[in-house]
């Protein structure tokens, strides 16, 4: 049987638009998705239901359809985790190790892992923020995200497992809703804004952070697999930069195509977070070691969440 690649956490935010670019490379049975929930959108491909805390249906699977590549794309996410921080200690780092396991044990071949620029804390410098830079996350959720970091370069330097990872920023898309994080505000708006013209935001109006267009972030993830092993110079995870903006410069922008739109800000726990996090990212690494570029700024990312949207939403 033919080698195949596993996506777990398929029919989350990323996931949903991961699965449909994997399959229009590789060809729909080449991409096996997995979740512990069925999708809710008709895939065309094979899928299985998977809960990646349970080992044996795991290996099931990899088996079944010789798997030899994983996206580990289940984890709770930061504003989730911080409500059920043990679960998402449990789920965030277990699900890691089954999947590294398989690598080092010699059952699969590469792992594409995501971290987060919830690695970084209120005492990293948050403007251009580095690569290496201090790093003491003050949420559950980064914290499971930097100890991931640092298993996986353990794993590549003592086992040789070809694991990759990039620190995503907020991520921005129209073909899926996002799963509980602190930037889902920046999806939200997009669709309160066509249904209603209105959106009440629960960060305040100057809260600056990284964000990237989904589709840049399908983009990053498949070239870095594709990259050779050799360029992969960083095995913890990369530092990957998109848009920055605050929740004004969106509304401002959102206001071009729908002029009555307006803006309210109700501040709630997900500020404490924000206000921890980098405002901008410095990606130089991954520019150099495997040719990373982002294509959409915010105003074009806008200009395509808006089109897109209007078909959809109603
Ligand atoms: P999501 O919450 O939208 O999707 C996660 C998926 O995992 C869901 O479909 C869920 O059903 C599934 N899942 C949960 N528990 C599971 C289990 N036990 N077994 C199998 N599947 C399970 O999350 P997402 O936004 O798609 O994020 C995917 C990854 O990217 C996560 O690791 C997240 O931390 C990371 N990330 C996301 C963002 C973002 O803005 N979306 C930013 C930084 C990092």
């Amino acid at each position: 049987m033919s080698e195949t690649i596993l996506v777990i956490g398929s029919s989350g935010q990323i996931g949903t638009e991961l699965v449909e670019e994997l399959r229009n490379q590789f060809g729909n049975d080449k991409v096996i998705a997995s979740d512990i929930k069925e999708p809710q959108n008709v895939q065309n491909g094979p899928f299985e239901v998977l809960d990646i805390l349970n080992k044996e249906q795991l290996l099931k699977i990899v088996e079944k359809h010789n798997v030899k590549e994983i996206y580990l794309l289940a984890a709770l996410l930061s504003a989730t985790a911080e409500k059920n921080p043990e679960f998402a200690w449990e789920l965030n780092m277990n699900s890691l190790f089954n999947v590294l396991n398989l690598a080092k044990d010699g059952i699969i071949k590469k792992i594409f892992w995501p971290s987060s620029i919830a690695v970084f804390g209120p005492t990293t410098p948050r403007e251009n923020t580095p690569q290496y830079t201090i790093m003491e996350p003050s949420t559950v959720y980064g914290i499971s995200k930097q100890a991931g970091e640092r298993w996986c370069e353990y794993y590549n330097e003592k086992y040789g497992v070809d694991v990759r990872s990039i620190r995503y920023p907020g991520l921005i898309g129209y073909k899926s809703l996002p799963g509980g994080g602190t930037t889902d505000y920046a999806v939200d708006i997009f669709h309160q804004a066509i249904k209603h013209q209105k959106y009440e935001c629960f960060l305040n109006k100057s809260t600056r952070l990284p964000m990237m267009y989904m589709a840049d972030a399908i983009k990053a993830t498949i070239q870095i697999m594709q990259a050779p092993s050799e360029n992969i110079k960083i095995r913890s995870s990369y530092n990957l930069a998109g848009i920055s903006f605050n929740p004004e410069d969106i509304s401002s922008e959102i206001k071009k195509y729908i002029p009555s739109f307006s803006i309210s800000y109700k501040e709630d726990f997900r500020q404490k977070i924000a206000d921890s996090w980098p405002q901008s990212i410095d990606d130089t690494n991954s520019k150099k070691d495997w040719n990373w570029y982002p294509e959409y700024n915010l105003e074009s990312m806008s200009a395509d969440m808006i089109k897109n949207l209007k078909n959809i939403v109603t």
